[in-house]
């Protein structure tokens, strides 16, 4: 978890390569759908491109088939669960799976404009679109008006680990796998 700009797409994908794990980003499934203009993309799109959360039955209907896949045994999720919602039903999706999580990871960078800036300078080269300025400053607020109350849920259940997402992306990678291998021994 973390909020837009924290690392979290680059984090998560050296993380599923060490645990051996799919990388299962929201955020990804939907761009691909949008580039293949499937019915899920074109419902997608409207949301994305106004920085606005994509409906969460929508959502998570495509996550659990997505869990259910053969890959998915052991997994990192990015960008999913964001709304208290998605909360219940990956709770809802993971038993009847008979699987669990191991920890919540979060990338924090507390200086939204540090985030801003990364993700303007992101921009440049993403062709997203939605990582104009005005889009980017709204879904910071959306983080911190619908996601950013996830993290008291799973800091109770003892699952919240907190990784520092300040720093080059192999200082962050390194403390991202060292606070795992604490948190998960076996992993
Ligand atoms: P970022 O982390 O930069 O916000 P993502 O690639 O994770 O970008 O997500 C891009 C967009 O996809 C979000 O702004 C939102 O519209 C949609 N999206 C991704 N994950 C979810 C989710 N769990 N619930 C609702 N919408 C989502």
């Amino acid at each position: 978890m973390g909020p837009p700009g924290a690392g979290k797409g680059t984090q998560a994908v050296a993380l599923s390569e060490h645990i051996g794990g799919a990388h299962i980003s929201t955020g990804d499934i939907f761009r691909a759908n949008v580039a293949n203009e499937t019915e899920l993309g074109k419902t997608a799109k409207k949301y994305m491109d106004a920085g606005q959360y994509v409906p969460d039955e929508v959502t998570n209907a495509m996550v659990r088939d997505r869990l259910a896949e053969p890959d998915a045994a052991a997994f990192v999720l990015d960008g999913y669960p964001r709304t208290a919602e998605q909360v219940t039903v990956l709770d809802d999706i993971l038993a009847g799976l008979g699987a669990s999580l191991d920890v919540v990871l979060e990338l924090v960078v507390a200086d939204r404009e540090e985030l801003i800036q990364r993700m303007l300078k992101r921009a440049e080269t993403s062709g997203r679109a939605d990582d104009t300025e005005d889009v980017i400053r709204h879904r910071q607020d959306v983080y911190a008006s619908e996601t950013a109350v996830l993290l008291p849920i799973y800091r109770e259940r003892g699952l919240l680990v907190e990784v520092d997402g300040v720093g080059t992306i192999d200082e962050v990678q390194g403390r991202i796998f060292a606070a795992l291998d604490a948190a998960v021994p076996q992993a």
